[in-house]
C-alpha cells in the first residue's frame, strides 16, 4: 500500500484530475471521502476528523448529512465535484464503478435547506450580454447590460477569456473555456435545449444566443444532464418595461437587507414563489398603461373586500414552493417529503380554483386542474411518509400488491419469532430467548443453568457469560427470507418512487403554468394587503403629476410624525428646483416621489390620498458625492460620469431625481456645474425633475427659464432655534442652518455660539463667502451672463473662464 496505488484510489486519482479545481468527494460505503490537499482542506473548514489511508490524509462526510457540508462548502466559495457509486457495491464485479455525478457551485444549488426563498442565480457574461439562470426553480433571464449582475446578484459568473475579468464583488467568478460562448452553434444548442425549430419570437441578440447558450452548456458540463425545468430565456423588454439601473436601485433602497428597503417593506407575499416574482418585477415595474391598471384593478377587488383577501391568502399560504420541487423532481433529486409537499400544494390548486369561482375574482388566471395527480399521489404515497426510499415507509398501502406482500413478511416476524420462541420453552422447559444481532443474525439464547439437552440441530454460535448462543435451521430459514423481502422492499419501493415521480413530470407544464399564476395572484394580494394595511391609494394615470398627502412608504414607518406633502408637475412645471436647510426633508421627498411611481407601475397602490401620475420609461437617481456614503465610489468623477448617462439616456418621459449634484467640487465648479445640468435638463431633455440642491442660488433658474419652479421646505425660526417642519412648500430657502443642525447634533452650546459668531465675520468679508459659502448676487448675475453668451442648452463647464 505504501507506494502501490490501490485499485480504488487509482480510480480516485484520475478523476481529482480531471475535477483539479474542484473539492472531490468521492463515495466509499456510507461516506463521501476527501483525500490528499482536500482531506486536510474539508477537515479544517467543516470540522471533520483527519484520519489517513495508507499515507494518504483522508476525512469523510456521512452520507446522509450531505447537504449540510455541501451548503457550507459552496458558501465558503468551493466548487465541489460528487462522484457516486454507479452499481451497487453488493453486485459490483471487482471495483466499484464510480463517476461525478454533479458539480455543485453556489450558483447551482437546488437542495431546499441549502437555499433562502430568493432567487438564485448563476449566469453568464459575453460582451455586454448577460443570461441568468436559476436552475432551483428554472428561472432564465437575460439582459444586454453588465447592470443585470447587480441587479439580479447572481451566486456565480462564468465568462470567456476574451472578457476582462468582471469587476463584480462579492461573486463567484470563473473564466471557462471559449468553446462554451461559441458564436456558430449557440443559436442551435439554444433550439435543441429547448426542442424548437425556431427561436426568433424570443427576439435575441447573437450576444444574448451566446450568453443563453454558453449558461446551458456549463449547467450540462456540470450537472451531467439535460435541466428538463428551465423556463425559456426572458428577455429585458425596453417599451414593456421600466429600466431601473443598479444605482437607482440601491439610492432608493429598494432591494437592500435593511429595515429601511422598500422589498422588505412590501413584501407581504404568502408563498415563496409570489416573494421571487415581486421582487423581479420591482426590478422592473411595467410601462404598459392597460398592464399596468389590470394589476390595479384586481388589487382593488381585494381591497374592497378584506374578508375575501384574507380567505385567499389562507388558501395561498398552503401552497408550498412547488418550482423548486418540481426542479428537484425533474432533476432527480426529490424526496419523500417534497411530493407530500406537492400533494399539498394541488389540494391548495383545488381550493384556490373553488375560491376562484365563488368570488368571480381572478376568472381569467383559473388553474388548470389536476386533480387526478392529486389522487394519484394520494394513493401512491403515504399520508405521512417515514424514512428514505427504500425502506419501505413511502409508497402507501394498496398501491403495490407486491410491495405490501414483502411489507407483510418483514412485519409478521415479529410475531412469527414470538410464536417460535414460545414454542422453545414450551420444548425444553426453559425461560430461552430469541434475538437478533447483526454479526450472526437470529439466535436462540439458552442459560448456562439449563441442564437438559440442546436439540442436536443447534449450532452454538457464541459464548456469554451466563449464556450460550445457538442458530436453528428454523431461524436460518426466516432470516433468508427476511433478507429476501427488504431487498424487495428496497428495490420495489425506489422504482415505484420513480414512477411516481415521471407520473408527477408528465404534468409538468401545467403545473409550471399554475404556480406562475399563483405567484402572481400572491403578489397582487401582497399589494392589497399593503394597501389596506398602510392605507394606500389607487393612483390614475394622466400626463401630469399630482400628489397630494403623500409619504414616503418607509421613512414614514420610522418617525414619529410623518409629515405628507403634496406636488403637482406639468409640462409648465417639469422642473423643480428643491431647496431647504440640511435635515429639512429634500432627500425623503424626493426619493418619495420616485418610489411611489414606481410602486404605481408596479401595481400597487401608493401612499397618497390622491395620485395622479405620469408613466414613466426609466428613472434616473443620481445622488451627490458626499451623500454617497454607502459606497466607496464617492469621487466627483464618478459622479460626474453618473450624471453623464442621464443626460444621455433620459427623455421627456423620464423622471429624474437629482440630490446634492454638484456637491463633490468646490462650491464655485459645483454650482456652475449643477447650473448648467439643470438647463440642459430642462429645456434640452424636458424630462420630469426634481433637483434637491443646497445651492439655494439654483432658485434663480425658475426666473430665467420655462418649465422651472422652485420649491422649499418651510422652517420656522423662533428666537434662539429653528424648528424643520418638513412641509414642502413654494419659494426657496434663504439659509441653510447649518449650525442648527449641529445644535441638533449635540455640539455644545459654546461652540455653536461661537460658530455664529465665525460665520458672521465670514459673510462679511466677500472673498472667502465666495469658496465657502454661498455666492454673492453679484456673482450669481456673472454666472447668467456668461450661460447666455455661451447659448442656452449647452453643457459646457464655464466655472474655469467665470474665475478669469
Ligand atoms: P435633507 O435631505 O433635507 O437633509 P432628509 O430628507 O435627509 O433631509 O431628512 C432628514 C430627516 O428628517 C429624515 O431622516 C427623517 O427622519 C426626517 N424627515 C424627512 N422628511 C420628513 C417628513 N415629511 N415628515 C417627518 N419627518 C421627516
Ligand atoms: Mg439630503
Amino acid at each position: 500500500m505504501q507506494n502501490e496505488l490501490t485499485p480504488m484510489m487509482k480510480q480516485y486519482m484520475d478523476l481529482k484530475e480531471h475535477y483539479s479545481d474542484s473539492v472531490l468527494l468521492f463515495r466509499v460505503g456510507d461516506f463521501y471521502e476527501a483525500f490528499g490537499e482536500d482531506a486536510k482542506y474539508i477537515s479544517k473548514a467543516l470540522g471533520l476528523v483527519l484520519t489517513h489511508r495508507g499515507n494518504q490524509p483522508m476525512a469523510g462526510i456521512p452520507h446522509h448529512a450531505l447537504n449540510v457540508y455541501l451548503k457550507k462548502l459552496v458558501e465558503q466559495g468551493n466548487k465541489v465535484a460528487i462522484c457516486d457509486q454507479l452499481e451497487d457495491p453488493k453486485y459490483a464485479k471487482g471495483l466499484v464503478k464510480r463517476d461525478v455525478t454533479r458539480v455543485v457551485t453556489p450558483g447551482t444549488l437546488i437542495e431546499d435547506d441549502a437555499l433562502s426563498e430568493e432567487n438564485n442565480y448563476i449566469a453568464a457574461v459575453y460582451e455586454k450580454s448577460v443570461a441568468l439562470v436559476d436552475i432551483s426553480t428554472g428561472d432564465f433571464v437575460v439582459e444586454s447590460s453588465l447592470d443585470a449582475i447587480n441587479r439580479y446578484s447572481p451566486k456565480h459568473v462564468i465568462y470567456t477569456s476574451e472578457d476582462p475579468t468582471p469587476n463584480f464583488s462579492d461573486t463567484f467568478k470563473e473564466k471557462v473555456e471559449d468553446w462554451y460562448f461559441d458564436r456558430q452553434n449557440s443559436e442551435s444548442f439554444l433550439k435543441e435545449h429547448f426542442k424548437v425549430n425556431d427561436i426568433s419570437f424570443l427576439e435575441l441578440s447573437l450576444n444574448e444566443i451566446v450568453a443563453c447558450a454558453a449558461i446551458l452548456k456549463y449547467l450540462q458540463n456540470t450537472q451531467k444532464r439535460v435541466l428538463s425545468n428551465l423556463k425559456m430565456p426572458l428577455k429585458f423588454r425596453e417599451n414593456a418595461r421600466m429600466f431601473l439601473d443598479s444605482d437607482t436601485l440601491s439610492n432608493l433602497d429598494v432591494l437592500s437587507k435593511g429595515t429601511s428597503s422598500l422589498y422588505r417593506h412590501m413584501n407581504r407575499c404568502v408563498t415563496r414563489m409570489g416573494q421571487r416574482l415581486l421582487k423581479r418585477e420591482m426590478i422592473a415595474p411595467l410601462r404598459r398603461r392597460e398592464e399596468i391598471e389590470y394589476r390595479h384593478s384586481l388589487v382593488k377587488k381585494l381591497v374592497q373586500s378584506e374578508e375575501l383577501l384574507i380567505s385567499l391568502r389562507k388558501v395561498l399560504s398552503q401552497i408550498h414552493d412547488v418550482e423548486r420541487i418540481m426542479a428537484r423532481v425533474a432533476y432527480p433529486a426529490a424526496t419523500p417529503s417534497d411530493i407530500v409537499a406537492l400533494r399539498e400544494s394541488l389540494r391548495a390548486f383545488e381550493k384556490l380554483n373553488l375560491w376562484i369561482d365563488s368570488t368571480g375574482i381572478f376568472k381569467e388566471l383559473r388553474l388548470t386542474d389536476l386533480r387526478d395527480l392529486r389522487e394519484f399521489l394520494e394513493d401512491a404515497i403515504k399520508e405521512e411518509p417515514t424514512g428514505e426510499v427504500g425502506k419501505g415507509g413511502v409508497i402507501a398501502q394498496g398501491f403495490s400488491a407486491e410491495l405490501d406482500e414483502a411489507r407483510a413478511l418483514v412485519s409478521d416476524v415479529d410475531e412469527y419469532l414470538a410464536g417460535y420462541q414460545e414454542s422453545i420453552r414450551d420444548k425444553l422447559k426453559t425461560k430461552a430467548k430469541v434475538g437478533y444481532s447483526t454479526v450472526f443474525g437470529f439466535y436462540v439464547e439458552i442459560s448456562k443453568s439449563y441442564k437438559g439437552e440442546i436439540p442436536p440441530e443447534y449450532k452454538r454460535k457464541q459464548t456469554l457469560v451466563n449464556s450460550e448462543r445457538y442458530v436453528t435451521p428454523e431461524l436460518l430459514e426466516i432470516e433468508k427470507k427476511m433478507l429476501h423481502a427488504n431487498e424487495m422492499i428496497e428495490n420495489l419501493e425506489k422504482e415505484l418512487f420513480e414512477r411516481v415521480c415521471n407520473e408527477i413530470l408528465r404534468k409538468k407544464e401545467e403545473i409550471f403554468s399554475n404556480s406562475q399564476k399563483i405567484s402572481f395572484i400572491d403578489m397582487i394580494g401582497s399589494f392589497a394587503r399593503i394597501a389596506l394595511d398602510e392605507n394606500y391609494t389607487l393612483p390614475i394615470f394622466s400626463d401630469h403629476v399630482e400628489l397630494v398627502e403623500s409619504r414616503h412608504p418607509t421613512v414614514e414607518k420610522h418617525v414619529k410624525e410623518f409629515v405628507p406633502n403634496d406636488l403637482k408637475m406639468n409640462e409648465q412645471r417639469r422642473f423643480v428646483v428643491l431647496t431647504g436647510p440640511n435635515m429639512s426633508g429634500k432627500s425623503t421627498f424626493i426619493r418619495q416621489v420616485a418610489l411611489i411611481s414606481m410602486m404605481a407601475q408596479m401595481g400597487s397602490f401608493v401612499p397618497a390620498k390622491k395620485a395622479v401620475l405620469k408613466i414613466f420609461d426609466r428613472i434616473f437617481t443620481r445622488i451627490g458625492a458626499r451623500d454617497d456614503i454607502a459606497s466607496n465610489r464617492s469621487t466627483f468623477l464618478v459622479e460626474m460620469s453618473e450624471v453623464a448617462t442621464i443626460l444621455h439616456f433620459a427623455t421627456r418621459d423620464s423622471l429624474i431625481i437629482l440630490d446634492e449634484v454638484g456637491r463633490g467640487t468646490s462650491t464655485f465648479d459645483g454650482l456652475s456645474i449643477a447650473w448648467s445640468v439643470s438647463e440642459y435638463i430642462s429645456q434640452k431633455l424636458k424630462a420630469f425633475t426634481i433637483f434637491a440642491t443646497h445651492y439655494n442660488e439654483l432658485s434663480e433658474l425658475e426666473k430665467i427659464y420655462s418649465g422651472i419652479f422652485n420649491l422649499t421646505i418651510k422652517v420656522v425660526e423662533s428666537e434662539d432655534s429653528v424648528i424643520f417642519l418638513h412641509k414642502v412648500i413654494n419659494g426657496s430657502a434663504d439659509k441653510s442652518y447649518g449650525i442648527e443642525v449641529a445644535r441638533i447634533a449635540g455640539i455644545p452650546e459654546e461652540v455653536i455660539k461661537r460658530a455664529y459668531q465665525v460665520a458672521d465675520a465670514l459673510a462679511s468679508t466677500s472673498q472667502i463667502k465666495k469658496s465657502v459659502r454661498f455666492l454673492t448676487n453679484g456673482e450669481v448675475e456673472k454666472i447668467k451672463q456668461r450661460l447666455k453668451k455661451v447659448g442656452k442648452g449647452q453643457l459646457t463647464f464655464f466655472s474655469d473662464t467665470l474665475k478669469k
